[in-house]
């Protein structure tokens, strides 16, 4: 009778460590862009507020970035993890 929960059947965790970040937050989304968009966020967020840890995973990533294909490969194994997930309940 109540089937109108499915759109929230398909959510998926993830942490901000898992995502290259620097603590266990975690971020719920439906799509792996969903999730890299607010484990983004999260990391402006944090790196606003001068957090060290983050600050230091963020160059981390700057330098990844400077190499595309690095970068490439980065996204599509998290893409991958993110992919072979199961479903929150
Ligand atoms: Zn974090």
């Amino acid at each position: 009778m109540f089937k109108h929960d499915k759109n929230f059947n398909d959510m998926k965790t993830m942490t901000c460590k898992q995502l290259g970040g620097a603590c266990d937050t975690a971020f719920h989304a439906n799509s792996f862009d969903e999730m890299a968009e607010i484990s983004k966020k999260h990391g402006m967020e944090m790196f606003q507020k001068g957090d060290k840890a983050h600050l230091e995973s963020m160059n981390e990533m700057k330098e990844l970035m400077k190499t595309p294909d690095t970068m490439k490969t980065w996204f599509e194994t998290k893409r991958k993890e993110f992919e072979a997930l199961p479903e929150d309940r």
